[in-house]
């Protein structure tokens, strides 16, 4: 299985880190590593002084697909969660003033713990889904998915041209504004439509 992370998806997040809004959606992958092994705490690794947290909403992909069309995207995926897209904010700096691939940043073990699932079936999709982020207690990212700059069926659409999508990969749309760092001691929640889908330590 493979995750597809979605990058710059919201404008909010894209101007507090002073990229320019993007006109097709940028994406990267992490390695199936990237999940946490069981209910381990998220460890803080040693190459990095700076971890931030990223909250976004993750979809589940429940059938093979390549090149499917925004018409059709939506029966590709059957449930959606919230997920931390842990990322070594001084690493990805320096990568990205040299033009260099972010993997280091990005794919390492443990950055990608992903929540309890809800099928899209028990869920009404009229209003957008909502979900928000606490760092200790306090709400610090907080979202609808109808902000997002791609919809679920862009970001499907433009993904399974380049990349074959299959049952039970994972895709990550973008994180909005409030992103920051994490320190060992730090409690992280995540919630989905209000209901709690994800703790994570840091250790
Ligand atoms: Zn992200």
């Amino acid at each position: 299985m493979k995750i597809i992370c979605i990058g710059r998806n919201y404008i909010d997040h894209a101007k507090e880190l002073n990229h320019e809004v993007p006109t097709e959606p940028v994406f990267f992958i992490k390695p199936e590593t990237a999940i946490p092994i069981g209910k381990l705490p998220f460890f803080y690794p040693d190459f990095s002084m700076e971890i931030h947290y990223e909250a976004e909403l993750v979809l589940r992909v429940c059938r093979l697909g390549k090149n499917i069309s925004e018409k059709f995207a939506m029966s590709y995926i059957d449930a959606i969660s919230v997920g931390i897209d842990f990322t070594a904010r001084d690493i990805q700096r320096k990568l990205s003033e040299k033009g260099l691939p972010w993997e280091a940043a990005k794919a390492f073990d443990g950055s990608a713990p992903v929540g309890h699932f809800k099928l899209f079936e028990d869920m009404e999709l009229e209003k957008g889904i909502n979900f928000h982020f606490e760092l200790n207690g306090k709400t610090v990212q907080k979202a609808n998915s109808k902000e997002m700059i791609f919809s679920f069926e862009q970001i499907i659409a433009h993904v399974s041209k380049y990349v074959t999508l299959k049952q039970g990969d994972y895709i990550f749309t973008g994180t909005p504004a409030g992103v920051g760092p994490v320190n060992i001691g730090d409690k992280l929640t995540a919630f989905l439509e209000g209901d709690k889908v994800l703790q994570v330590s840091v250790k």
